[in-house]
């Protein structure tokens, strides 16, 4: 049978999938000569058998094994004392192979009993610590293992507090928390859930509670978040506790080996004196910088400084540390990759690639590309900033403007409007990830830059502010207290999570400056993309942005944004109520000038690249003012309103988006077709006379048949007998277009793939509507992720496989791109990254694309023939 119980010296060089992080990052650390205390790691593979059978057989010899090795190690024996020496006693933390922080659970001190009680107390001298470590040890456990609620133990605790009358924990005696161990026990044995007094019986209580707490909702929703797989179970650690709450030469605390908000190198970090474990992590008591050691512990400052440099030698990459000092003595207790800002990750990568920790190649593979947009986030306009209200701490960086909301509910309801929503709580744990999801930011009154508040913010791409001190939350009141300002749900809140700065209203926001580190990084990256990025853009703004983002082309101008304009849509409107030949020759006229001109401006933006125009797409009746107020305005006797009323219920379709638009309705009013390229030919032909280089090509949306591609291509080749010919293409997005891509190939000269539509329908919902059920189609698992997001591989992306394959093989020169919303998430571009010739993204995602598109290419080199 496979060996489920390792001790850290057997773990070197195992997996993290079967050690989890967790572990893993013990073993290695252990191995890398840094101070760890004494611990054993039960498998991932042990905890993938208990939630599948219930038992592990034959696990609790190898439990009790690895206990006397840790016996041995520490010369302490499990829950007794011997003589001198304290019991030995016990964490047990669970650790997955994908970081999910706060997510599940941990008991510490475990092993402690009636008799270990007296041991610790004697060989520490310090009773009111030893009674502590167990009032501590059996509301954990009461609250992980017995599942009883945390408010229970600290209302039992407050209730001391008043009969003393004492306001603080520490103001409480040895003999008080002596009291409070015994109303705990007794509370647990009367709600028929009694603690073990054993210690056997506790450590398996808690490994198979850790094994269970893979399965608790706030873990299931962090991984249905973040898209970590369901099956990977987690590992559990066993380690000899150390204590930080043995005095003022103890304390507890976490240090990054950069700033994880910035990316500066150098040691970052909080510390908690005296105290113990979570205390830091949980943000109930607001720690000091570890800068402030230099101060009192210049020894301990300069030993953390030398663990910092040693983690990132041997991890390679900014770790996030924890650790403990016992009475002076250092020991580590964690470490993992940590999390950091878009802005962070990129300046740690490029600059760890010039230390020469990595390779250039691995610095490209290490920046998430979905990131990216991230980087260019806005800040608050502090020249028209008013006085803030609150500062806190800097917690993740941008600004956000959205109404106040106390809880998740609260954030939801926004939300479900449309509403931007600032989060606002007293902390926040676990238990709040769906409010910080779908909030635009988050604003706590407690806890550090590495509370959970701050760290999951981060990790979400989410404005955050943490720590205002001067904000007290009333969430179940709907309200909150700053410096005397009542803040109620729904007022406007503006938060600037890159300085800490909070206002009442909607301050103004600027865009994010120039990115000279970012540039470093593309330039690494460029060389080993093939796929080719271009930009959507239908304005001469979004195109010159665009190209400063390093876009190579536009692969999608939308004309019909054109025809909203103020100043055309009295002709469109024209051009829709035209019932002789005349009215219809005149507004196109019309609207054929201003068409020349827009472009002529965006070709003159994109000077020298490909700008694919796609002609009209939508149904006519959204030109048109809604029913309603037309019905309104014809009853007061606008006779205009009349006509357009009667146009409108004419043109009034039950499915438009399967309707009268696209390609049919450019083939059936071949007039917009003409008027449309022709100003295009026409603007490109002026460009050139002038001495500029345009590039135009053109397109047809929403066909289904090749008849409908040779009739277009007729219609076009008209004008191109007139002004020379220009690349022609159709989009491929219908199912039944990508079913017959070998008939279309051979009349166009590209395809372009438009995954909007191809997803709405292969999967038969519209995505107009979709946003009410699809989220809760993602929630309930029916989905791994949203397709109108990322492509959808299996279904849209096989589809889109075939008609690029057999495209091509029916036209060799057949050039292929993709436009759709999905052609700016990393994902998807990986996807599509062998298949096609171009991408196109927003202007904000063209990072995004080229970035992805670079690390495609990347792994391909990476991978092994
Ligand atoms: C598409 O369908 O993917 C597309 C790009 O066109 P639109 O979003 O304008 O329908
Ligand atoms: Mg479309």
């Amino acid at each position: 049978m496979a060996k489920r119980v390792y001790l850290l010296s057997e773990a070197r060089g195992l997996s993290r999938d079967l050690l989890g992080g967790k572990g893993h990052g013990l073993a290695e650390m252990a191995a890398a000569g840094l101070p760890v205390p004494p611990a054993f790691i039960v498998t991932t593979e042990a905890c993938r058998q208990y939630l599948k059978a219930g038992e592990v057989p034959g696990l609790w010899g190898e439990v009790r094994a690895g206990m006397a090795a840790l016996e041995g190690l520490t010369g302490k024996r499990f829950g007794r004392g011997e003589g001198k020496a304290p019991p030995l006693l016990v964490s047990v933390r669970s650790g997955a192979p994908v970081s999910m922080p706060g997510m599940m659970d941990t008991v510490l001190n475990l092993g402690l009993t009636l008799e270990g009680v007296e041991a610790l107390a004697r060989a520490t001298g310090n009773p009111r610590f030893a009674w502590d470590s167990l009032r501590r040890l059996l509301a954990m456990y009461g609250e992980v293992v017995l599942g009883e609620g945390p408010e229970v133990f600290e209302g039992m605790l407050s209730a001391l507090k008043a009969e003393r009358g004492v306001g603080t924990d520490a103001a409480l005696g040895p003999e008080d928390l002596e009291e409070l161990a015994y109303r705990y026990l007794r509370h647990l044995e009367a709600r028929g859930t009694p603690f073990p007094l054993d210690p056997w019986a506790q450590l398996q209580g808690a490994i198979e509670a850790v094994f269970r707490s893979w399965q608790n909702p706030r873990a299931r929703t962090y991984r249905r978040i973040y898209g970590i797989p369901e099956d990977l179970g987690t590992a559990v650690v066993v380690q000899a506790m150390v204590f930080g709450n043995l005095g003022e030469d103890s304390g507890t605390g976490v240090g990054f080996t950069r700033n994880p908000a910035t990316g500066e190198k150098g040691l970052y970090g909080e510390y908690l004196r005296n105290a113990q474990g979570e205390d830091v992590v949980a943000g109930v008591r607001t720690p000091e910088p570890l800068e402030r050691l230099k101060g009192y512990a210049p020894g301990l400052y300069e030993e953390l400084l030398q663990v910092a440099e040693r983690l990132e030698r041997h991890f390679r990459d900014m770790q996030d540390f924890e650790f403990t000092v016992e009475r002076g003595r250092l020991f580590l207790l964690q470490t993992r990759a940590g999390k950091r800002t878009a802005q962070a990750a990129v300046r740690i990568a490029v600059e760890m690639a010039e230390e020469g920790l990595i390779s250039r190649e691995e610095a490209v593979m290490r920046v998430e590309a979905n990131a990216l947009p991230g980087l260019l986030r806005p800040s608050v306009d502090r020249d028209q900033a008013p006085r803030p209200l609150l500062k806190g701490l800097p917690a993740s960086p941008g600004a956000a403007v959205g109404h106040a909301a106390f809880t998740n509910e609260a954030v939801e309801r926004f939300h479900a409007q449309g509403l931007p929503a600032v989060l606002v709580r007293p902390e926040t744990t676990p238990e709040d990830i769906t409010g910080m999801y779908l909030a635009k930011g988050i604003l706590t009154a407690r806890g550090g830059l590495t509370s959970h508040a701050a760290v999951v913010a981060r990790g979400l791409g989410v404005p955050a502010v943490v720590g205002a001190e001067a904000l007290r939350v009333f969430p179940g009141e709907g309200r909150a207290l700053a410096e005397g300002v009542e803040i109620r749900e729904g007022d406007l809140l503006t938060l600037d999570g890159g300085t800490g700065e909070v206002y009442l209203g909607a301050v103004p926001l600027v865009e994010a400056g120039g990115e000279a580190l970012l540039e470093k990084l593309l330039s690494w990256a460029e060389p080993h993309r093939r796929l080719g990025v271009r930009a959507n853009a239908d304005t001469p703004e979004d195109a010159q942005r665009a190209r400063a983002f390093g876009a190579e082309g536009i692969g999608l101008c939308r004309t019909e944004h054109m025809f909203f304009r103020e100043d055309r849509l009295p002709w469109v409107r024209r051009l829709i109520l035209a019932e002789t030949p005349e009215e219809e020759a005149l507004a196109l006229e019309r609207l054929f000038h201003f068409q020349k001109e827009d472009f002529k401006e965006i070709l003159r933006a994109m000077d020298g690249l490909p700008v694919t125009v796609r002609l009209l797409d939508p149904p006519l009746h959204e030109f048109l003012p809604p029913l309603e107020a037309l019905a309104r305005r014809a009853e007061e006797g606008d006779e205009e309103a009349g006509r357009l009323l009667r146009r409108a219920e004419a043109l009034k379709e039950a499915n438009p988006m399967l309707g009268f638009r696209g390609a049919r309705l450019l083939l059936l009013r071949p007039g917009v077709f003409r008027m449309q390229l022709r100003a295009l030919l026409e603007a490109a032909r002026e460009l050139k006379e002038a001495g500029h280089d345009p590039r135009p090509e053109v397109m047809v949306p929403l066909v289904a048949d090749p008849k409908e591609v040779e009739r277009a291509r007729a219609l076009a080749e008209e004008l191109f007998r007139e002004y020379g010919p220009i690349p022609f293409g159709t989009m491929v997005e219908t199912p039944r277009a990508a079913l017959l891509a070998a008939e279309i190939a051979p009349l166009v000269d590209f395809f372009s793939f438009g995954t909007n539509d191809l997803t709405q329908m292969a999967f038969g919902l519209s995505r107009d509507d979709a946003g009410k059920f699809l989220p809760r189609y993602v929630e309930e698992g029916l989905f791994p992720f949203d397709p109108t997001e990322r492509l959808d591989e299996k279904g849209v992306g096989r589809l889109l496989r075939m008609a690029a394959e057999e495209g091509r093989k029916a036209n060799p020169r057949l050039k292929l791109g993709l436009c759709g919303e999905h052609g700016g998430e990393a994902g998807s571009v990986r996807f599509v990254a062998d298949l096609l010739d171009y991408t196109s993204a927003s202007p904000f995602r063209v990072l995004t694309a080229r970035l992805a598109a670079a690390q495609a290419g990347l792994s391909r080199a990476l991978k092994p023939a």
